[in-house]
């Protein structure tokens, strides 16, 4: 019964394995031609499914998949012109590629938020096999705000366990940790 829910592509066959010592790969977006590429010059983090209704989702599909690395291992390889902001006043920029409207990394510019330093990446858009497979769901209720009807989401919550993607309707308990971390440290309420 539960099968009959389609999270994403990348999970609902069963979840790649990560591959030791994976080194990266490259990006490409769905235009047929004169695609964006980005290469990935490192193995990703946090790979999770997200439910919100910023992140680029393949068509049909109820959640995204997606990871951070380190923008310094993020790099634009053709056609950079293709690419344009999604929303300039979101935390995360969403530089997706204007044709075909894949977004090909999410960077935070602000320097003083949590996670600066860190781009956010769609594994699925590399061929190279051996990302480090999506750990958790990210803003559950979320896909309630794109469409899904609330009474199916038990049985949303249900398959993301049975598939061991554990669902949270924020970030994992480590990443909430990680952002009050930083906030207390810029407040002097964590003095270490
Ligand atoms: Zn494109
Ligand atoms: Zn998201």
């Amino acid at each position: 019964m539960s099968e009959a829910v389609k999270i994403h592509p990348a999970v609902d066959a069963g979840i790649a394995p990560t591959k030791p010592n994976f080194a990266g790969g490259t990006l490409s977006c769905h235009c047929a031609t004169d695609k964006v590429t980005v290469e990935i010059g490192s193995q990703v983090a946090y790979n999770h499914v997200c439910g919100c209704t910023k992140c680029w989702k393949p068509d049909g599909s109820l959640f995204s998949q997606v990871a951070v690395v380190g923008r310094d291992k993020v790099r634009v390889t053709a056609n950079d012109e293709k690419l344009k902001v999604v929303d300039p006043s979101a935390t995360i920029q969403r530089h997706a590629c204007e044709v075909c409207g894949v977004h090909m990394y999410g960077r935070i510019e602000n320097k003083d938020h949590a996670f600066y330093g860190y781009d956010f990446v769609h594994t699925e858009l590399s061929p190279e096999q051996g990302w480090a497979a999506p750990e958790f769901a990210a803003f559950v209720s979320s896909i309630i705000e794109s469409g899904e009807r609330p009474e199916n989401m038990g049985a949303v919550r249900a398959r993301l366990n049975e598939i061991g993607l554990p669902p949270y309707d924020v970030l994992s308990p480590p990443l909430m940790d990680a952002i009050s971390t930083h906030v207390a440290r810029q407040r002097g309420v964590l003095k270490d």
